[in-house]
């Protein structure tokens, strides 16, 4: 049985949403309220205050951007803001709304107060981002009707609404659009604490038994994403139920993610494959991200969104206007020597 699970082993720690039934099971793990949405304290604390704020007022809460890797509970929080305002969602995402007719329809059938989630916001077309500027700033949008001489621009008036935008890539967002949105949250990769208790919730609310330190180790191997945590706990039960007793133990976790090749710090193949890449091929770096994506063969947009994040987080690798480098702490844990380091044999086994 471990055998069927090995091709979807690869994409284990993908901390993006891949549609098996396994991340199908995620929706009920999603947490519906403020209280039941775990860690980010920083985050939840100001954007309780806003709500707060928005519902004493009776207004509508201002646009909210969210950024941070995938995985992290993005797509949660616009359903917990939903909620806790008392009113409706629409999912959508940039790449989905090709035309701006299609931001139009989406528009014009929200209800006063909803939430319309954009997930991916920065993959928005600058054409349909011309739409949803006054749509965001004035609640109007501009529409022409009829072609040619005889078009002419009319103006519907939208509900209030709250846009709630996500978005993985700061950077590529561009600057009238960040500018358009009142709360701006950056949502951080968990604490290993914060992940037991999310695996913790998840086992119960999936009805798989385990005990904290099961839990404990799992969360110290999901690199910081929910996401990630959750799928692991699953891998974990299915060792639990064949090889041990049922209740997820420290020694089941260790043992599924061993065979998962996921490593004591979360890292997987492709982490430890980039980090002996920059090693052997660069002298630990600096290197370009684009000549790191092309020595390992992954894309340099996921390196930049699901790897570095993780390596940079836990200390393995940093960034410098040159180009990226492996720590010192990023070579003792692949074991290579760490260069520079007065050891004429370390030095001798780098150049190898
Ligand atoms: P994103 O939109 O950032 O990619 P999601 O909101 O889809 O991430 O979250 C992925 C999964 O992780 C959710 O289904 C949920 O089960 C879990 N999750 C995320 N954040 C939290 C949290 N703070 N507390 C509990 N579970 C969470």
């Amino acid at each position: 049985m471990f055998s069927e699970d090995m091709d979807f082993e690869s994409r284990l720690v993908t901390p993006e949403f891949t549609g098996t039934e396994d991340d199908s099971l995620e929706l009920s793990l999603r947490p519906r309220a403020l209280k039941d949405y775990l860690g980010q304290e920083k985050a939840k604390e100001n954007l309780k205050v806003y709500m707060d704020a928005a519902k004493g007022r009776g207004e509508s809460l201002d646009h909210v951007l969210l950024y941070g890797p995938p995985g992290l509970g993005k797509t949660t929080l616009a359903g917990i803001i939903a909620a806790e305002m008392g009113v409706d969602i629409r999912v959508t995402s940039g790449p989905a709304i090709e035309k701006q007719g299609d931001l139009a329809a989406l528009l014009t059938n929200l209800n006063e107060g909803d939430v319309l989630f954009i997930d991916e916001i920065h993959r928005l077309s600058r054409q349909v981002e011309e739409i949803l500027y006054p749509a965001m700033e004035d609640n109007a949008i501009d529409i022409i009707i009829g072609k040619g001489p005889s078009a002419r621009s009319i103006r519907l008036e939208l509900p209030h609404f709250t846009l709630v935008g996500a978005t993985t890539r700061m950077g590529l967002l561009s600057a009238p659009m960040r500018d358009r949105f009142g709360v701006i949250l950056r949502l951080e990769l968990y604490s290993p604490e914060e992940l037991a208790q999310i695996v913790t919730r998840s086992a119960q609310i999936l009805g798989i038994e385990i005990d904290p330190e099961g839990a404990e180790e799992i969360a110290c191997r999901s690199r910081g994403t929910p996401r990630i945590a959750n799928r692991l706990l699953k891998r974990a039960r299915d060792f639990a139920e064949v090889v041990g007793n049922g209740t997820i133990t420290k020694a089941d976790a260790d043992l599924a993610l061993s065979r998962m090749e996921i490593d004591p710090l979360g890292l997987d193949n492709i982490d430890r494959m980039l980090l002996t890449a920059m090693v052997r091929n660069y002298n630990g770096g600096p290197v370009g991200l684009d000549t790191i994506a092309a020595a390992i063969g992954e894309d340099a947009t996921t390196i930049e969104d699901v790897y570095e994040p993780y390596l940079m987080q836990i200390g393995f690798l940093s960034r410098t206007p040159r180009g990226r480098m492996v720590t010192p702490a990023g070579y003792r844990h692949l074991g290579l020597p760490i260069p520079g380091n007065g050891n004429q044999a370390d030095d001798d086994q780098l150049t190898l």
